[in-house]
């Protein structure tokens, strides 16, 4: 039987990068006899445009049954005006809580045929691959009470909440230590445990699920040394494990590192098998319609979710070979360019991958 899928390309660039992914898609299914079922939907800003709310009930019903999400990205200046609940963003953390995607995997791996576009110097980023592992539905994000309230002065004040219980610091370990165990065997768990009660409990829980995991190396950092460390010497790190907040800084801190953030994807994991897959970049309103998004994260979003969610890890590293053979040959979207490469537009990258995978 079919696995479905529910295609979310939501708005901005979202749509573009998203017709190149299911191209890859639909030639993998008439080539390689990849057995899946697309299924469109609507979220954000496209949804709430064609019905009023960013996550429509009709959405939420398709992502429950599917067997994996494939998202492009939402949001746009057209609906920062909207009430805060309502904007295109909040679709999105609902659909995240809802199906409890904990787990974002996020890898910074950096392409050799692009080291000229870090902002690293080249020896500090050759060879770059970090897996981080963030903390998705829990954290300062979702922490109750928040919001803003006005004080007996008149003076108004914002407030959110850091909260974290045990079996949540749990199983976000236990996906690190599972994924480091995979690679490279080191761990390293960021927290403020010097300031942040719930970052102490954080290294508490790590030191303990440690001893199941005696193949594993943990070691323990600061969220401001590691942001440091990140850009003094990235290649120390294999798997970095992190809470919503720190993880959401540092993984975009990591993503300049390979160069542009047109080429990372992301995998959103629950305990039940289910995942969303998404580039980790936004809707990326100022190049949307011109042809010039990368496609490169919203095709290598497809090989993640045919490594964690169709268990097709074969098709994952064809898709990830393809990529790197349209580096090899020099063509560039905008966002990579560098001198003696070819310019090309996000339509004619989808092709040039999708020829690559014919062969
Ligand atoms: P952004 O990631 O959309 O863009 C940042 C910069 O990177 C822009 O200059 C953009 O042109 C460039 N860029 C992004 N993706 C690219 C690609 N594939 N190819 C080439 N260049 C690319 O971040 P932003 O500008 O802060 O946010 C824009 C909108 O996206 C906002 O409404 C924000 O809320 C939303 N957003 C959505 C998500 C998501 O859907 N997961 C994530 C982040 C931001």
């Amino acid at each position: 039987m079919s696995a479905e899928i529910l295609i979310l390309p939501g708005d901005g660039i979202g749509p573009e990068i998203m017709t190149q992914a299911i191209r890859v898609l639909d030639l993998l299914r008439m080539d390689h006899g990849l057995e899946v079922e697309c299924i469109p939907g609507l979220l954000g800003g496209a949804a709430i445009d064609a019905t009023g709310v960013p996550l429509p009930p009709e959405t939420l019903n398709l992502a429950r049954q599917s067997k994996a999400i494939l998202l492009g990205a939402v949001g746009g200046p057209r609906w920062d005006g909207i009430d805060r609940d309502r904007r295109p963003e909040r679709g999105l953390l609902q659909l995240r809580s809802d199906l409890d995607l904990f787990a974002n995997l996020r890898p910074a791996v950096l392409y050799p045929q692009l080291a000229d576009a870090s902002s690293l110097r080249p020896e500090l980023v050759a060879g770059l691959d970090i897996m981080i592992v963030r903390e998705l539905t829990g954290g300062i994000y979702f922490g109750e009470p928040r919001g803003i309230r006005t004080l007996g002065n008149g003076e108004r004040q914002g407030f959110n909440t850091l909260v974290y219980s045990e079996h949540e610091i749990e199983r976000i370990l236990r996906v690190a230590f599972e994924t480091a165990g995979r690679r490279g065997g080191r761990l390293c768990s960021v927290d403020k445990a010097n300031v942040l009660e719930a970052t102490m409990l954080w290294r508490e829980v790590a030191e303990s699920l440690a001893k199941a995991f005696p193949q594993v190396t943990l070691e323990h950092m600061y969220v401001d040394n590691a942001a440091m460390q990140l850009v003094r010497a990235p290649k120390q790190f294999d798997v970095l494990v992190t809470t919503n907040m720190f993880g959401d800084i540092l993984s975009d801190c990591a993503a300049m590192l390979t160069g542009s953030i047109g080429m990372l994807p992301s995998a959103s994991l629950n305990g039940s098998g289910q995942g969303m897959y998404e580039p980790i970049h936004g809707s990326a309103p100022d190049i949307a319609g011109r042809d010039l998004a990368n496609p490169l994260a919203a095709i290598l979003s497809v090989a993640m979710m045919l490594r964690y969610s169709l268990d097709r890890a074969d098709l994952a590293q064809r898709v990830e070979t393809a990529v790197g053979a349209v580096l090899d040959s020099g063509l560039r979207t905008a966002d990579i360019t560098s001198s003696g490469t070819r310019s090309v537009g996000t339509a004619e990258m989808g092709d040039a991958v999708v020829r690559a995978l014919r062969f």
